[in-house]
């Protein structure tokens, strides 16, 4: 085992976020964050309701180079003091994943430096070791803006899915819910926001997939399309009042993912009998609400919840730094220069 901690540059460019981090520490953790710098781009797509791809990448492009620069700056770090740089391979956008990855592979050359291709979702899903120093095996709920997935996390390299969206993610659902209501762009907090004053019982929105006796869908699987749908019939009639649909609508999120990972701690427990550690992370995870039926569901069923902070559960280049350090710790030696970002890079498949 390595008694010196790794120092790592981590670069993030999959979505709207263009963001650089250098993080030190060895494994499991906690590590420690030199420095986080993230640029949101989310004035540039605000008008579109939602992230527009080319925009995307045209601005990652501009702004990359100075954030990195800052980094490394406040972090008072050089490329010669790095131990690998680490960027996101995918999955996401791919032209904002080509200007991450082949930026991080000019420093990796020029530096002589291991390059560490990471997934996207492999940094969201180690965050908590970079925060908590939790050891594996632990149970991951991961809600974001492109993901909702339920995981079983053995390891550096073992994941194993209990459950995904067969639709929209629910990031998305929040998002498009506040389209449909006429509330700001990004929707979760103008959802979780508006939902405060509003009754949750106002409207009897559907849960769908909800595991209510044996005959029903068996899984850990989500779906938000159809209450999505349910949401725009309701919307059509002007005497909506806005907070009781945002109430009515994340009860509904936070019933199906309550009963989805109460499901889900079924297989995990079966997988790793010994295990009682829930950790969730994305962007929704800011949700207060949502934190907190997890937590409740955790109390009653044995588990501990373990959830980063909102500023590390969305995306940042923190969490890409971290996943370098993890895989150079389990004795990667860095990537090809050859390597090709990808679209799509699932964690895990059944
Ligand atoms: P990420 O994809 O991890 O960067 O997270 C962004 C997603 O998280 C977007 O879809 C946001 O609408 C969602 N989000 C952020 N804050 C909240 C919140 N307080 N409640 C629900 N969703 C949220
Ligand atoms: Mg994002």
């Amino acid at each position: 085992m390595r008694d010196k901690p790794f120092t790592i540059l981590g670069i993030e460019t999959s979505c709207d976020e263009t963001a650089a981090s250098v993080v030190r520490g060895r494994i499991p953790g906690p590590g420690e964050i030199l420095s986080n710098i993230v640029f949101s781009q989310t004035e540039a797509h605000a008008p579109y309701g939602g992230v527009v791809p080319e925009i995307a990448s045209r601005a990652h492009l501009e702004i990359l180079d100075g954030v990195i620069e800052r980094a490394l700056d406040e972090a008072k770090i050089t490329l010669q003091e790095l131990d690998g740089i680490a960027a996101t391979a995918g999955p996401g956008l791919i032209g904002g994943v080509m200007v991450g990855l082949t930026t991080a592979k000019a420093l990796a050359l020029c530096a002589g430096k291991p390059l560490l291709a990471v997934n996207h979702l492999m940094g969201h899903a180690l965050t908590a070791r970079l925060t908590h120093g939790v050891e594996f095996p632990f149970l991951l709920l991961l809600v974001s803006g492109g993901h909702c997935q339920l995981l079983g996390v053995g390891g550096v390299d073992d994941f194993r899915l209990y459950g995904s969206t067969i639709d929209d993610a629910v990031g998305e659902a929040f998002d498009k819910t506040a389209k449909i209501l006429g509330l700001p762009y990004p929707g979760g907090p103008a959802v979780e926001e508006a939902a405060r004053s509003g009754n949750p019982k106002a409207y009897d929105l559907p849960r769908p997939l909800l595991f209510k006796n044996k005959q029903d869908r068996a899984g850990a699987d989500f779906s938000f399309s159809g209450l999505k749908t349910a949401l725009r019939q309701l919307a059509q009639d002007r005497r909506v009042s806005v907070a009781d649909a945002s109430a009515s609508f994340q009860a509904a999120v936070i019933d199906i993912l309550r009963d989805r990972s109460r499901f889900a701690m079924g297989l995990f427990r079966a997988d790793f009998p010994d295990a009682n550690t829930m950790v969730v992370a994305g962007g929704v995870a800011a949700n207060q609400a949502i934190g907190a039926a997890l937590a409740q569901l955790c109390g009653s069923e044995d588990f501990i919840l373990r959830a980063p902070p909102p500023k590390l559960c969305t995306d940042n280049a923190a969490m890409i730094a971290w996943a370098g350090a993890e895989r150079l710790a389990a004795g990667a030696n860095g990537d090809d220069l050859s390597i090709s970002p990808r679209a799509r890079w699932p964690l895990a498949v059944r």
